[in-house]
C-alpha cells in the first residue's frame, strides 16, 4: 500500500471497519461479508440499478439486442441484401 497517498476519513473508516470485520456503512459487526445485511442489500440493489442504466445506454451494443433487431427487421434486411446484390450484378455487366 502507497502510504502517502491521502485517503478520505470515510476512506480511512471502512478500511478500519473492514479489517475489524464490521459494516463499512454502519460499524456493525458483520464477519465473514464487508457490510452488513441491510447495507449489502442497498449495495446490490444500487449495483443493479447501475447496471440497468449501463445496460439502456449500451443497448444497441449489445449482442442480444443486435439479435432481436435482425430477427425483427430479417425480411427487410434480407430484401435490402438482395437488392444491393441485384444492384452490383447490373454494374459487373
Ligand atoms: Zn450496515
Amino acid at each position: 500500500m502507497n502510504e502517502d497517498k491521502p485517503i478520505s476519513r470515510q476512506r480511512k473508516w471502512q478500511l478500519k471497519m473492514k479489517a475489524e470485520g464490521r459494516c463499512e456503512t454502519c460499524g456493525k459487526p458483520c464477519a465473514p461479508f464487508t457490510r452488513c445485511e441491510e447495507h449489502r442489500e442497498i449495495q446490490l440493489k444500487k449495483y443493479a440499478s447501475h447496471r440497468k442504466k449501463w445496460a439502456q445506454k449500451n443497448k444497441s451494443r449489445t449482442r442480444e439486442y443486435r439479435r432481436k433487431y435482425y430477427l425483427k427487421y430479417k425480411d427487410k434486411i434480407m430484401e435490402k441484401q438482395r437488392e444491393y446484390r441485384k444492384r452490383k450484378r447490373l454494374e459487373q455487366s
